[in-house]
């Protein structure tokens, strides 16, 4: 086994990263993040950074003051942070929400690491995807990377359900400028017993089965008979792991894939973009799979 680095002091030299959000006490980014640079022997720390959404413009200029070299965005900052950014990737364009920043001599530039996170563990599965049917459960602002990756993946239809008529109707209607290509339907929840029998790959976006919720599940037991089996059923929740979900899935048949990889590709792959070299992928997933069977 190869041994970790000893941690590095803080110095005047260290260099930093970090996450803002509010609230960020939660955010599992400092441990995965702090772990890899140590394993990499880098000079730099990761810090979570609780920003106010009033104080988002000060922190911008005190960032840049400091000469912060790059961070992570999370809930409520995703969109908000748009216009302080003077440069931004296609695909976060086209989600709409930035959650990797870096500083360049024009400005911050950001883009979204949530697309490669989530298409991670479904491209290393190696198969054709033209014949899938995407079935998407919940319209918000999860829901939009993985729309995004289902397009990027080929899949033949990508159906999103959601509980709210209105807010299913601007979410269609947000992907009509999108610089992807991007096909989808909208369906109410009470079509979902009959778009589960065409389902091939189904896909939580919602909370519902998160902790401290662990014996709830989008789905019924008579909705999850619906199911095919060999049906891959991702659920974007990573604590339980397995969700309700999941296991409900698996019963039937189904392949299970749960949200801790798209949580450390998508660290892992904002960590590459920073520091431009390969990142220890899997002393990250190991550090979040520790902490999290601890918790
Ligand atoms: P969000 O923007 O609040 O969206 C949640 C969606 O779920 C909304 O469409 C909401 O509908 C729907 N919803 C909530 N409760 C529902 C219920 N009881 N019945 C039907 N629909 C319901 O949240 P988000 O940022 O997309 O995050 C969603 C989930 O994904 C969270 O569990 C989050 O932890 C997880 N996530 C995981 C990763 C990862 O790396 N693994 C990354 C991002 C998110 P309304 O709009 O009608 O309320």
């Amino acid at each position: 086994m190869q041994e970790t680095p000893p941690k590095l002091p803080i110095t005047g030299k260290t260099k930093l990263l970090g996450v803002i959000g509010y609230p960020i006490e939660h955010s599992l980014s400092p441990l995965m993040h702090n772990a890899a640079l140590q394993a990499l022997g880098l000079d730099y720390v990761y810090l979570p950074f609780a920003v106010k959404p009033e104080d988002l413009a000060d922190v911008m200029a005190g960032f840049a003051a400091i000469g912060l070299s790059g961070f992570n965005v999370t809930i409520p900052h995703k969109q908000a942070i748009l216009p302080y950014l003077s440069e931004v990737t296609t695909i976060a364009q086209a989600i709409g929400a930035v959650n990797t920043v870096w500083y360049t001599e024009q400005g911050w530039n950001g883009t979204n690491t949530d697309v490669v996170g989530f298409l991670a563990p479904l491209k290393a599965l190696d198969r054709d995807w033209s014949n899938t049917t995407a079935l998407i459960l919940g319209n918000g602002g999860a829901a939009r990377a993985v729309v995004a990756g289902c397009t990027q993946l080929g899949c033949d239809r990508i159906q999103v359900v959601g509980r709210d008529d209105k807010k299913l109707e601007s979410f269609l209607q947000s992907w009509c400028q999108s610089p992807l290509s991007v096909s989808l339907s909208v369906h109410h929840w009470k079509a979902l017993p009959d778009l589960l029998l065409e389902a091939t790959l189904l896909i939580n976006t919602t909370p519902i089965g998160m902790f401290p919720h662990i014996h709830q599940s989008p789905l019924s037991e008579a909705e999850i008979d619906r199911l095919q089996p060999g049906t891959i059923a991702y659920d974007l929740i990573y604590t339980p792991n397995p969700t309700r979900f999941l296991q409900q899935a698996q019963a039937r048949g189904g392949l299970a894939i749960d949200g801790l990889e798209m949580l450390v590709q998508q660290g892992a792959a904002a960590l590459q973009g920073w520091l431009d070299q390969p990142v220890p992928i899997a002393t990250m997933r190991q550090v979040l799979q520790t902490h999290l069977a601890r918790a």
